[in-house]
């Protein structure tokens, strides 16, 4: 008797995840590379291939965490239909792990990839540029998945400015349609020296609508982590309808 009801367990168990792998909206999994301690950087595709290619990424300043609940958020929503969408969770695994901003080398990566790079202090300093353009492990990986799918639009997020910088022409519809969705204010970043910034190199380096950053405030409510998610499937819609 214990034995049959322990097979009507196993099979029903069977069943529900033959069921979740259908439906799991995660349609490939790659590992871009790794960083300076060895953590895996993980990149993930939801939607199917063929239309504009978005990526998200959750976090390059370990310490910024906040956009790892909207890309949670995003890897379990099906993508437009129409839109391939890939979702980096974090490109700095070390520093999301030691909660720093740098990666293990104190390098800040976003000044480390390679388009207007400038040398830029010293481990310790916040804006620590690394010795050369895209010296760190994770930038390469970054670089080099990035040309693999040749991305339309780009979403980084970053902490807790509470602003999105207004852009020009199309891409800045798109700021401006993302800003009207989540209530951040359309506003001029400022206060750092943007060099060998990740977002600007995406723009500089693949035709298409460009790249944008995401200040978050300070926190991030999981009601607000699902209108940011709603807010990536909307604007990556303008995309494909353009
Ligand atoms: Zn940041």
């Amino acid at each position: 008797m214990i034995v049959a009801v322990a097979a009507v367990v196993v099979a029903s168990i069977t069943s529900a995840s033959s069921v979740l792998a259908v439906d799991d909206p995660i349609l490939e999994r790659r590992t871009i590379g790794a960083s300076v301690q060895g953590r895996p950087i993980e990149a993930m595709r939801v939607g199917a291939k063929g239309g504009p290619v978005v990526v998200v990424v959750g976090v390059i300043h370990g310490n910024e965490a906040a956009g790892l609940a909207i890309t949670d958020e995003l890897l379990t929503m099906k993508a437009p239909k129409g839109v391939e969408l890939w979702i980096v969770p974090t490109m700095n695994p070390d520093g999301t792990a030691l909660d720093q901003r740098g990666n293990a080398n104190l390098v800040d990566l976003n000044r480390n990839f390679p388009y207007a790079w400038s040398k830029m202090g010293k481990p310790g300093y916040w804006q620590y540029a690394g010795p050369t353009r895209a010296s760190e492990p994770e930038t390469k990986a970054m670089v080099a998945f990035f040309r693999s799918i040749k991305p339309d639009l780009g979403i980084w997020y970053h902490q807790d400015l509470n602003m999105i910088s207004p852009g020009k022409g199309f891409e800045g519809r798109v700021r401006e349609k993302y800003s009207q969705l989540t209530g951040l204010p359309l506003k001029r970043i400022t206060g750092g020296t943007y060099t060998g910034v990740a977002a600007t190199w995406q723009r500089s380096t693949f035709p298409g609508v460009g790249a944008f950053v995401v200040e978050l405030g300070e926190t991030l409510s999981a009601s607000d982590a699902v209108v940011h998610a709603q807010a990536v499937h909307i604007v990556s819609m303008m995309v494909r309808d353009r």
